[in-house]
């Protein structure tokens, strides 16, 4: 579902990816950690042409992301993203949220989006908030309406970039639970992450990075069994 092939990317003359390889399978999890600074945002960014890169290829369901013909809105379209900070629009009721994409990069009448966009909005268990706006919400609700968001466009793929690290810790485990539910319906996630709870859970594999190049890429009982380098043994001793 995603390639990512020798990739390479310069901030000027700072290097921030070296030769990163790894692939996402379809219905793959794919938890990515590593310390600050390492290039988890980066490579993720990256991944939906968010990002320029300087060498390598991505490939998203097939289509290359660094190619002059490429569209890339619609590619992005396929590519849910969620971040730390959730970001939707505080000026939008909930509803209106979850709908003016669904109708002004998919096309979907208004009836349409509102239906799928309140499907989703009881899946992330938050129905009864639909005429609120974001501000009337704590902050593990705006990101469960996030998630929602980047759902009601049938991504084929979703990238997550450390959706509970601005969240009060009473409300990371309902973020998590929608997370992982997402997880066991099979999507494809790409989730960059310091929570080795949900990783366990749900990881098939587990990258770490540091200095921007990819250490460690392993099945997650491999990684949590005995990780191969020495520097991901150091950060699983810190965080775990
Ligand atoms: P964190 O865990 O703190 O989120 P990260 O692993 O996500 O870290 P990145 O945000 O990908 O790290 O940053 C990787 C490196 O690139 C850092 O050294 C950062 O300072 C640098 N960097 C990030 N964005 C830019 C930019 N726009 N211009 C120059 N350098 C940047
Ligand atoms: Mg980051």
């Amino acid at each position: 579902m995603i390639g990512i092939e020798k990739v390479s990317k310069w901030y000027g003359e700072f290097k921030v990816l070296t030769d990163c390889t790894t692939s996402v399978a379809r219905g793959e999890v794919v938890v990515v950690c590593g310390p600050s600074g390492s290039g988890k945002s980066t490579l993720i960014k990256c991944v939906n042409a968010l990002e320029p890169f300087q060498e390598g290829q991505i490939t998203v369901d097939g289509t290359r992301v660094k190619d002059r013909g490429t569209n890339l809105p619609k590619l992005r379209a396929r590519v849910g993203m969620v971040f730390q900070h959730f970001e939707l629009f505080p000026h939008l009721s909930i509803t209106d949220n979850l709908t003016i994409a669904q109708r002004k990069v998919l096309g979907r009448s208004g009836e349409d989006a509102k239906k799928r966009g309140l499907d989703l909005l009881e899946r992330v268990g938050l129905s009864a908030h639909a005429k609120k706006f974001p501000g009337q919400l704590s902050g593990g609700q705006q990101q469960r309406v996030a998630i929602a968001r980047a759902l009601a466009m049938n991504p084929v793929v979703m990238l997550f970039d450390e959706p509970t690290s601005a969240l009060d810790p009473e409300m990371v485990g309902e973020v998590l639970d929608v997370m992982v539910e997402l997880a066991r319906d099979g999507m494809t996630m790409m989730v960059v992450t310091h929570e080795m709870g949900f990783a366990r859970k749900v990881a098939d594999r587990v990258i770490f990075m540091d200095r921007g190049e990819i250490v460690e890429d392993a099945a997650k009982e491999d990684f949590f069994g005995q990780p191969r380098s020495e520097r991901a043994q150091q950060f699983l001793s810190k965080i775990l």
